[in-house]
This record gives structure tokens, sequence and C-alpha cells, in this order.
């Protein structure tokens, strides 16, 4: 993999913040998007612009052309058997909510349990909490170890007749750990409790083929993985989508409407109501033809390294604690300098060019794990360089002794 080739394709790069050359580390909030993701975008605007599904004139049934083939590249990234199975949403977000909300209306009855990991970003905590109150269910906790890794053995302790469905991240987006989604996959499995895998960490780290995980949801965000923001995915098998009723309501989801009766469109446009994101659909097929271009298994051979570097050189400066520390990591080290509080070192960081986040990502759950406020992550991606990561190591060494 030639990284200073693949630099050159993101144009944001090569700026100077506060004088100093840009690091980038907040990855795993969104990445960078390359020349050809920017250009695919101005060139539907400037060419094919034009609402899809609707229209017989040349532009539209152009703009619809993309979108879909923008459908048939996910459902090949993520080795889906059908098309149908792929709904776009405006991102992981979205997704979690809609199959939160339709799972809740099919299947949930009063006293009814959810399973969610204890390292579940927001996002695929809250929508299951909305539904529960609604519902009148039970939402169950599946801890992890000091260490970041979950307590998998705890799952069958947790299932019960009444268990519904299992949440769990792919990659944890503040600890990096990578869960073992398949192992967890068949323990619920062999309850015939369902499992929702979210993906937004996973899919641009790692190769995710849905056949084999036999995972029942997956949901995805376009702009973790080089494509726009607004645009998603749910992935859900196709006899699951058949049965859930639809999210929302209104435009292209329906076959025919009357104030008697709405019948509602085949699969998947029948969780797709109002005009979908179809640029930021393009973006992504851009997108993750760009990934196929360099290789998954590439990208994540470099990852490793960026993270195996950064892990020993943070280590080694001393006083500073990582969070996470699992056997099967991401590209993500989430630390704090002791006794410095993260807002601090990440603006010192900034002074000097390095974007990292601060905060709780989302994970206030796993704030309360460690006792912490909050971490300093630094998250890479395949445009990172082993120089980037001295650099934010020298600035940790900085802040260390300005702020101990
Ligand atoms: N899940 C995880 C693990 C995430 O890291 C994020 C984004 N930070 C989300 C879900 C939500 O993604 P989005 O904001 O793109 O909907």
């Amino acid at each position: 993999m030639d990284v200073q080739q693949i630099r050159k394709d993101f144009p944001i790069l090569s700026q100077k913040i506060y004088g100093k050359p840009l690091v980038y580390f907040d990855n795993a909030a969104t990445t960078q998007k390359p020349q050809c993701v920017l250009d695919s975008i101005v060139n539907f605007y400037t060419t094919y612009n034009s609402n899809i599904h609707r229209g017989v004139h040349f532009l539209s049934e152009k703009a619809t052309e993309i979108y879909e083939n923008a459908r048939l590249k996910v459902k090949e990234f993520i080795n889906a058997k059908s098309r149908t199975e792929i709904v776009f949403t405006k991102g992981s977000t979205e997704a979690i909510n809609t199959l939160a909300y339709s799972f809740g209306e099919a299947y949930i009855k009063p006293g009814d349990e959810l399973i969610i990991s204890e390292m579940e970003h927001h996002s695929n905590i809250v929508p299951w909490q909305l539904m529960a109150q609604r519902r009148g269910a039970i939402i169950r906790v599946l801890p992890f170890y000091d260490n970041g890794e979950l307590m998998e053995d705890m799952l069958e302790k947790l299932i019960c007749d009444r268990t519904k469905i299992v949440c769990v991240t792919y990659v944890s987006n503040t600890l990096g750990t990578v869960n073992d989604v398949e192992s967890i996959i068949k323990t619920a499995h062999a309850h015939n409790i369902p499992v929702l895998v979210d993906a937004a960490q996973a899919i641009q780290h790692l190769k995710i083929d849905v056949q084999k995980l036999d995972c029942d949801f997956l949901a995805l965000s376009g702009h973790k993985v080089y494509a726009e923001t607004g645009i998603g995915v749910l992935y859900g098998k196709e006899h699951f989508l058949e049965e859930l009723p639809p999210y929302q309501g209104g435009g292209d989801m329906i076959k025919n409407v009357s104030f008697d009766l709405t019948t509602f469109a085949e699969l998947p446009l029948k969780f797709e109501a109002g005009t979908s994101n179809f640029v930021g659909a393009g973006s992504l097929l851009t997108a993750l033809n760009y990934v196929d271009s360099i290789g998954l298994d590439n990208i994540a051979k470099y990852e490793e390294q960026l993270l195996e570097y950064a892990t020993k050189k943070i280590e080694e400066i001393g006083g500073v604690t990582i969070y996470g520390n699992a056997k099967h990591k991401a590209s993500i080290v989430s630390f704090n300098i002791d006794g410095a509080h993260h807002y601090d070192v990440g603006m010192i960081l900034d002074k000097l060019g390095v974007a990292v986040r601060t905060g709780t990502h989302c994970t206030e759950p796993i704030m309360k794990h460690y006792n912490i406020t909050g971490t300093v992550r630094a998250s890479f991606a395949m445009y990172n360089t082993f120089e980037e990561i001295d650099t934010l190591c020298e600035g940790i060494i900085k802040a260390k002794k300005m702020l101990r």
C-alpha cells in the first residue's frame, strides 16, 4: 500500500492548521473524502441531478440507475443475498431507529427482553430504550471486562425465553474492541434470537460478510467509510424485512394509497419513505469502489501496524492510561494523561495541528464503567502515517509537562 500516493487522493490532508501540517486522527468520528468522491458529488449535480424512481425522463432514469447501482455495490461489499435486503438510511443511527421501531411494533410485548452490550454507542442504546418504554420491554446489559473485551460467557446467562433480540457493536468506537460477533450470533441463534450488528466502526476496517456472520440485521454509515454524510444502510434478512412494518410513511414507500387502504411498495422501498439521499448513495458507490481499489485486507494490515506502533509509543511515555486493551482491536486508541483533563489535552494537541476527539464519544456507559468523564481518542485511517503518530506523542509529552 502506497500511503503517500493515497494521501494525494485526499485534498484536505495537505492543509496546515495554525501553521502546522494537519494530523487528522478523528477518523472514528468521520473520515475524510478522496477526490473521486468529491468529484462524484459535483458530477451528480452538474450532470444527472433529478429525483429518482418517479420519472421517465433521461436524467431521472440516470439518477435512479446510480442509486440502484449503489445498492448493488453495498450488497456485494457486505455479501448480502439480495439487493432487497439493503435499505438506504441517513446513517447507522437512522438504521437502528428504523429497526427498533419496526421490530418493537412487530414482535415486542410487555415483559419481553432485549440484550444490549455495555460498550454500545448511544445510537444502539437510546432507540431501544424508546422502544422498550413504548412496548413495556426490559433491557438487559451484557457487560465487558476492564480490558475492553465483552463478557461473552454472560450472554447465555442473560438469555431467557422472553429475550427477543441481541444488539451488539462489531467494533467499539471508544475502546477499539473488535467483538467476536460471529460467536455471539451463534449463541443467540441457538435460542432462535435474532442479532443486530452495529457496523458503523467496522465497515472501514474489516471485511464484512453478512452471510458468513449470519447476522439478522446490520447498520452502517457512509461517512465512516469515505463517503458523504447523510447516507447509511440498514441490512436485514429478507424474511424479517418482509414481516416488519414500515417505520415512516410517505412517497416512494407505497404501492397504492387511498383513504381506505394503503398498500406498501416491495422491498427495500417499503423502508425508504420520501426523497432519499441519492447523491449520497452515489458517493457511497464511489467510496466503496475506491476502498476496493486499495483492498480492505491491505487497509486492515496497515492500520494494524499503526495501532501497534501508537500503542507502544504512547505506553512508553508513561503516566498515560489506555482504555481498551482487547486482543483484537481496530485502529482506535483512547487514553488519558493521568491527572490531566481530556479537554485540556485535546486543546494542546489541536494547537499542534493534531485533531483528536475528547469527551465521552457517545458512550457514557463506558465512561461510567471506568469512572471517568471522558478520554482523548486517536483513531487512524489508511492515510495516516507513523510520523503523524510521532507528532501525536510529542504533543502528549508536551501536554503532560504543561498540565501536571
Ligand atoms: N455506532 C457506532 C459504533 C458509532 O461509532 C457511531 C458514530 N460515532 C454510530 C453508531 C452512529 O453513526 P451515525 O452518527 O453516522 O449515525
